[in-house]
């Protein structure tokens, strides 16, 4: 399984600098998908437990939350609530891959942080410092006095505020461990974390050491619990986050609540998905919906005593049979998102919300888009966090249409702010306070979503579209899909020339001579090419489902790894590593099982290629070997494919005109020597 590994600060650092500047991207993410907030109002801002956000939106814990760029990408692109990745005492799960299926409405078999918690703590610092630098950048000049900062957004204002929301799991033990606890204390107080990482800044961007960042990351929890978790368990590790941590809590409720035949009724008659089997054991444990009611009113009394604050969120993912061949079959249920789940997880939320009472805070994720995020607000939620849509092509991008939709859905009714909005939604300035309004727009809403065609199963049958072609090294349609819907930023483009010509590899004899052995073709077409880094890759499969061609870009192109430490773990992968010096540089390949390597001496002008059997001297650019030294016994024939391709990714990745994770360890290294 592909391990993540997070990048050094201040290679993220310099990143987060020198992208936007160079190539008006961040993390690959076009500056034309930065989320601007409409000058001149709506205001979007919304109250969540003690705290103001910009708006209600943000990614839920999951994929987007995981390591550091995943959260810079999540502001960027529009979130403010920001659901970090559900931390638990197990972190070394092993996790089957792939594990996100986006072919059509949206399944999974991911589970909490791949990271070791410790690892997750330094991510989440990292991630809410690259987005302070992100906000303040205009405070942060660059070592250039004349050089305005670094072509960031500025984002000062109510409505840059952003809130980290903390999520853990899973049950009561494992949350009172003291790795949990240190875990929340650190979030609680950065500050030490926030320093070390602060002295970490290169000194290029030593203006951006003297920003005040915030060492209280979050007071809020949103409490994911197992599948089944007793009530009883439940309330214990509310009153415990609440009593003992003095956190906010949410608590995530799970759709098997709405009961089985209502559930079903809505999944197989009315949406038809037919196909789709729930694993009954959902309904056998777990949450009930009375107990639920009950529950949840003690916890707010609970809370409400002690100056915090407690909700709900609707809802979990659904547990449904794996029914399809994406995943391993070892999985015998994966957990469904998307269309389907938000007509159930609305209808329920209705029910719930008519029990409990308008007063009650409810936030919300099940099959939230931009279509149809307006409706959620005007529902009152908050946050309204989204993962699965996110998933799909243009990726954490799609954020800024659902503000847009939202800002003019307000305008529309003349809501100069959220709260005039729930008011006049559905129903025009109608009396009675904004908590009875938002109860009124969910009933109405809840119907409308299961009258409405589109969360059908009919209209959610469409996969992806393939074209009869397959992924190789160099080329492929550039079509960039498989950039912005990898959640980790792994894939990244670097620039070739266009080039063609014929090559022989080389026959090596007993004695050292040499001469030219088969003939072969070398051609690139595209000025474009993807590449993967692999410490970012946790093999998640998304960006299989969406690249046009066969292979998957993940397996088929050429994946570079962070470090020679994690490139040599991951033997035998197939892999790069590249490092550069004052005077040039080397790559290491391992290809089919054989180790490549390029070393590259700018100053003497030649590059040495190095199969381990033969050592080969080129004239930088030339094809014919200045010197050939053979280093094994008996003839041996040398793979001059494996030459001219990492002589082209060398040149590739390095190249200043684009940015990217390599190249910007490079520079940090690079400045260090
Ligand atoms: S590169 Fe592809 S497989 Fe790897 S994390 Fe990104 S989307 Fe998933
Ligand atoms: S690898 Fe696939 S998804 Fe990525 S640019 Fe090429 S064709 Fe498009």
């Amino acid at each position: 399984m592909a391990e993540l590994v997070p990048a050094p600060f201040p290679d993220l650092v310099t990143r987060l600098y020198r992208e936007p500047r160079n190539q008006d991207a961040l993390f690959e993410l076009k500056r034309n998908r930065w989320y601007a907030p409409p000058t001149g109002g709506p205001d979007l801002s919304v109250q969540f437990h003690d705290q103001r956000a910009g708006n209600p939106l943000g990614p839920a814990a999951g994929p987007h939350t995981q390591m550091a760029q995943n959260i810079l990408l999540s502001y960027v692109a529009g979130g403010r609530i920001l659901e970090l990745k559900t931390v638990q005492i197990n972190d070394r799960l092993t996790i089957g891959r792939p594990c996100i299926d986006l072919t059509n409405v949206g399944y999974n078999i991911e589970w909490s942080q791949e990271l070791l918690v410790e690892d997750s703590i330094r991510e989440y610092v990292a991630g809410a410092m690259l987005v302070h630098m992100f906000r303040f950048a205009h405070e942060a000049t660059h070592n250039e006095p004349h050089v305005p900062a670094s072509g960031l957004s500025q984002l000062p204002g109510p409505t840059g505020e952003v809130i980290y929301d903390l999520s853990v799991g899973y049950d009561l033990a494992g949350i009172r461990s003291d790795k949990i606890r240190a875990f929340l204390h650190s979030m609680r107080d950065a500050s030490v974390l926030v320093d070390r990482l602060r002295d970490e800044i290169p000194s290029e961007f030593a203006a951006a050491r003297a920003l005040e960042y915030p060492s209280c990351l979050s007071n809020s929890i949103t409490l994911s619990t197992f599948h089944g978790c007793p009530a009883d368990e439940i309330e214990r590790i509310c009153e415990f986050l609440i009593g003992e941590e003095d956190f906010s809590v949410i608590v995530k409720m799970n759709p098997p609540m709405l009961g089985k035949e209502r559930l079903e009724h809505l999944l197989h008659d009315v949406m038809g998905y037919t196909e789709l089997a729930v694993n009954p054991s959902a309904y056998a444990s777990g949450l009930a919906f009375d107990e639920g009611v009950q529950l949840c009113r003690r916890l707010t009394d609970y809370a409400t005593a002690r100056g915090r604050y407690f909700g709900a969120k609707f809802s979990n993912t659904l547990e449904v049979m794996n029914h399809r061949d994406f995943f391993t079959p070892d999985n015998n249920v994966m957990y469904l998102s998307g269309q389907p789940l938000h007509v159930i997880t609305m209808t329920l939320t209705d029910e719930f919300a008519r029990a409990i009472g308008p007063q009650f805070p409810i936030s919300f994720s099940a099959g939230i888009d931009a279509q149809n995020f307006p409706a959620a607000v005007a529902c009152g939620f908050t946050p309204i966090t989204v993962s699965s849509d996110l998933l799909r092509p243009g990726g954490y991008g799609r954020m800024g249409a659902y503000l847009e939709k939202l800002a003019s859905e307000m305008r529309r009714v003349g809501a100069g702010n959220v709260d005039e909005y729930i008011l006049r939604a559905r129903e025009n300035g109608t009396a009675g306070t904004n908590q009875d309004a938002a109860a009124r727009n969910l009933s109405i809403i809840a119907e409308e979503v299961r009258n409405d065609p589109r969360y059908r199963a009919d209209k959610n049958r469409k996969i992806p579209t393939r074209v009869d072609s397959h992924l190789e090294t160099f080329d492929c349609l550039t079509c960039d899909k498989c950039l912005p819907v990898c959640p980790n930023a792994a894939n990244f483009t670097y620039p070739t020339p266009i080039t063609a010509f014929d090559y022989h590899d080389l026959v090596i004899a007993t004695d050292g001579s040499w001469k030219p052995g088969e003939s072969h073709r070398f051609e690139i077409t595209e000025t474009m090419q993807i590449a993967c880094y692999s410490d970012f890759c946790n093999e998640c499969g998304n960006c299989d489902t969406f690249c046009p061609e066969y292979g998957g870009p993940y397996i088929k192109k050429p994946t570079f790894f962070g470090s020679v430490a994690t490139w040599e773990k991951a033997a035998p992968r197939d892999g790069f590593v590249t490092q550069r010096t004052k005077n040039g540089g080397w790559i290491r390949g391992r290809v089919k099982g054989h180790l490549f390597q390029l070393t590259v001496n700018a100053a003497d002008g030649c590059a040495i290629f190095d199969d381990g059997a033969a050592e080969i001297e080129f004239a930088i650019g030339r094809m014919t070997p200045n010197e050939v030294n053979k280093k094994a016994n008996g003839e041996h024939h040398v793979n001059m494919w494996a030459y001219h391709t990492l002589r082209h990714l060398y040149h590739g990745v390095h190249d200043p005109s684009r940015i990217n994770q390599v190249n910007s360890a490079a520079h940090v290294a690079e400045s260090r020597s």
